[in-house]
């Protein structure tokens, strides 16, 4: 493009950022006032802009324009500041932006795929304008972040997580494609709300349903061959488990809830165990949640055990325990639990509340995986600080309104001496005159470095040693200091050099279980991950 069309578009505008050979060159003569200023400029004067903002859907919006108008000086401000700009675009305004995506919604991003569009998706997905595609995030809205089904509107997600992806992860932009599958939603407020934009009927199931996620992922693996990536998010676990187990053994799958986010809170314990001393083996895990995120990090937690200790997994499983929404899942439920929680149904009486549960269990860690706010009260935190010097709380659902509690309340409960960590950012809290930092448990450090590690390698398949090796990459990136402070996770504003770890370490991974494509192996992983990134530096034009 050149003139007037480049100046929108977004992938090749650089606004006042055109330099006088480029202005002369591509007709831009006029169309911009004379000033040429440099990206560093831009980045600042958008920084400044984007600060006026006190309301935080509004930074949200300006990001999302910026995207639409100027898409590396979007990278360019979210790598440069990445820790202020990740809560924008991320948890956990972009629960809100899902909320109101009626509303606020202007320029399309993503494919929405409907069931108008059954029988036709390969069609759908060739309107899509670029070719090459390496990462699909995919979601169906049923279960968006802790706020439950907001049908097409979920489509916040997978563009936000593809926004990571680049900036965090490195992976082109155009070789991102964010996708919702729009089957209906259950959600009332929205099939009542006049500026919904999805079907408005209730959500098809089974047949229908399994019909049409078929058809996609057939079409995608078609279209874009069988190294592409394809990230299940925020799906409901009634069809997260069955599409990762259906489709595990055709395609690159991926279920960030289930997968990445096991990943992010194993690396999350084992920085934990420099603090609070012993193997994974010696402590005791209790969950509130046994859904995707509860049973895939148990379930991760478990395979390391046994592969540190030798012991079968039943046996290493045997130190971790759930509660969902009836209480603890023990054996005499078996019979009525859904088939992923039923390795965690031990021998044990029935226990109904969290609390119960701690003074039963006595963990040494109780991780919140429930989507329910709130629910780590002052009585938990206080069994929790009771029976350990240092208990481990982490409180992972988003956004920050469904965190089981807040870091504020984690510190004041124990004393100052929980070692806590969040799904959403809190800040800083003062007690008794200390500052104590909180880390942030979340997958985005896992997913994106985890994404560039199969896309580097060339992989066909995701295999949990994979996952295993992502965390102890990320775990290797919390240095002392950091641990100090109390932070479980590394800071943000490091985030392409730990992908860059990740990503080395998950592919050396998949050469090693003969699931890699890209062959020569590269001599150097990391100096290769590091390449392979996207850079949000203008390139001139000629
Ligand atoms: P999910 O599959 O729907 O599982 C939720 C689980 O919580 C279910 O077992 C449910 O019980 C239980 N539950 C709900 N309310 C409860 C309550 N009041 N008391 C006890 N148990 C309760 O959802 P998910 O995918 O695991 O996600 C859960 C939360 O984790 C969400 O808020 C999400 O944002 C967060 N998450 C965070 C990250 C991260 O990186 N930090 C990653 C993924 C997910 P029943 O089974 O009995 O219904
Ligand atoms: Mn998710």
């Amino acid at each position: 493009a050149s003139g007037y069309p480049l100046l929108r578009d977004p992938r090749y505008n650089k606004g006042l950022s055109f330099n006088e050979k480029e202005r002369d060159g591509h007709f831009l003569r006029g169309l911009l006032p004379p000033v040429v200023i440099s990206q560093d400029l831009q980045v600042k004067k958008m920084m400044h802009n984007i600060r006026q903002y006190q309301v935080p859907l509004q930074r949200y919006m300006a990001m999302m324009d910026l995207q639409e108008r100027n898409e590396r000086l979007f990278y360019k401000l979210l790598i440069d500041n990445v820790e202020e700009l990740l809560p924008v675009v991320y948890t956990p305004t972009v629960g809100e932006a899902c909320q109101k995506y009626g509303s606020i919604f202007r320029q399309p991003q993503g494919l929405f795929i409907s069931l108008k569009e059954k029988g036709r998706i390969l069609d759908v997905l060739k309107n899509w304008p670029e070719k090459k595609v390496q990462v699909i995030v995919v979601t169906d809205g049923e279960r968006i972040l802790g706020l439950g089904d907001l049908g097409c509107q979920g489509m916040g997600i997978p563009v936000g997580k593809l926004s990571l992806y680049t900036a965090l992860g490195g992976i082109r932009p155009s070789e991102c494609l964010p996708v919702t599958i729009d089957v209906g939603t259950n959600n009332e407020q929205l099939l009542n709300d006049e500026f919904y934009i999805g079907l408005r009927r209730k959500r098809a199931t089974g047949q229908e349903y399994a019909e049409l996620l078929h058809e996609f992922m057939c079409a995608v693996k078609q279209i874009y061959g069988e190294k592409v990536i394809i990230q299940f998010e925020d799906f409901a676990n009634h069809n997260a488990f069955d599409l990762l187990a259906k489709y595990g053994s055709t395609h690159l799958v991926f279920n960030d809830d289930i997968q990445g986010t096991a990943s992010v809170v194993l690396a999350g314990l084992m920085a934990a165990l420099k603090l609070v001393g012993g193997t994974l083996a010696d402590h005791s895990f209790l969950f509130l949640g046994a859904g995707e995120a509860g049973t895939g990090i148990a379930d991760l937690i478990a395979l390391q055990i046994s592969k540190q200790t030798g012991a079968p997994l039943e046996e290493a499983r045997r130190k971790i325990w759930l509660v969902d929404s009836k209480g603890l899942i023990v054996r005499s439920r078996i019979d009525s639990l859904q088939h992923f929680k039923r390795p965690w149904a031990h021998e044990h009486e029935p226990v109904d509340n969290l609390l119960d549960a701690v003074k039963a269990i006595k963990p040494t860690v109780l991780i919140g995986s429930s989507g329910a706010g709130r629910t780590f009260t002052k009585e938990v935190v206080q069994a929790m600080a009771s029976y350990n010097k240092k208990p481990v709380i982490l409180a992972l659902s988003n956004p920050t309104s469904q965190s089981e509690c807040t870091a504020e309340e984690a510190y004041m409960w124990s004393e100052g001496r929980a070692i806590f960590a969040s799904g959403s950012p809190f800040a800083p809290v003062e007690y008794n005159g200390k500052f104590y930092a909180s880390g942030q448990s979340n997958n985005a450090y896992i997913f994106p470095g985890f994404g560039l590690g199969l896309i580097i390698s060339g992989a066909i398949r995701v295999h949990d040693d994979m996952l295993l090796a992502a965390s102890e990459a990320l775990a290797a990136q919390v240095s002392q200091e950091n641990l100090e402070k109390g932070l479980l996770y590394p800071p943000f504003a490091n985030i392409r050099k730990i992908s860059a770890q990740i990503a080395a370490k998950v592919a050396a991974k998949v050469y090693e279980l003969g699931l890699a494509t890209r062959l020569p192996q590269p001599q150097n992983l990391v100096e290769y991950a590091e390449s392979s990134m996207y850079s949000p530096r203008y390139h001139n034009y000629r």
